[in-house]
């Protein structure tokens, strides 16, 4: 059997890491692809957890060597799913999760049309700004520079296949689980997995 892609998109602020850390503690097997960045690591991130740390240089022979699912620029860094880890987990059986931002998750939709696109949606603009200035992590200017670019993230929601609104957490995993469970009743995943149809 193979596993299934499940993309997850939002602007930043939105709860995404949270979601996804209550899912994967909730299904064990899930696996989560780590992102290469040339962003400098905030405190409490470790390489090669939270992602991998690299420089411009290296993260330009990635994308030569083809090495990555999907790249983009988000802000003024660069980010990108690396191909090979992805690929084995499906291979494997296990589900992967992706938490990445739009431009890449339309990208990974073209290369893999069976990835499951889903948006996380925050409560309201003014939830959302309140939760980017708890996380005190960004100053002042950033934050207002992610709340513009968040405002122009939203408008990409109608492409997903579903939104899931994070007002409480709980919610919002429940939502999620319920849209894996229906991904994997479409005749698409049945005859992928070498299902009959005849
Ligand atoms: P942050 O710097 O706050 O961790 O992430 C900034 C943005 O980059 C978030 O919207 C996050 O989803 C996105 N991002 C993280 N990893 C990747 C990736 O591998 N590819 C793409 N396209 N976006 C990513």
């Amino acid at each position: 059997m193979r596993g299934l892609l499940l993309v997850l998109s939002g602007p930043s602020g939105v709860g995404k890491g949270t979601i996804c850390q209550a899912l994967c503690q909730r299904h064990n097997r899930i696996a989560v692809s780590v992102s290469a960045t040339t962003r400098a690591p905030r405190p409490g991130e470790t390489d090669g957890v939270h992602y991998f740390f690299v420089s411009r240089e290296r993260f330009r022979t990635m994308i030569e060597r083809n090495e990555l699912l999907e790249w983009a620029q988000v802000y003024q860094d660069f980010y990108g799913t690396p191909r090979a880890p992805v690929a084995r987990s499906l291979a494997e059986g296990r589900d992967v999760v992706l938490e990445i931002d739009v431009q890449g998750a339309l990208q990974v939709k073209e290369k893999l049309p069976a990835a499951v696109l889903v948006f996380i949606y925050p409560p309201s603009l003014e939830e959302l700004e309140r939760r980017l200035r708890r996380r005190g992590t960004d100053a002042e200017e950033r934050i207002a520079r992610r709340l513009e670019w968040a405002r122009s993230e939203l408008e990409a929601m109608p492409k997903y296949d579903y939104v899931v609104v994070n007002d409480r957490v709980e919610a919002a995993v429940a939502k999620i689980e319920a849209i894996m469970v229906a991904e994997k009743c479409r005749p698409v995943y049945f005859t992928a997995q070498g299902g009959k149809t005849s």
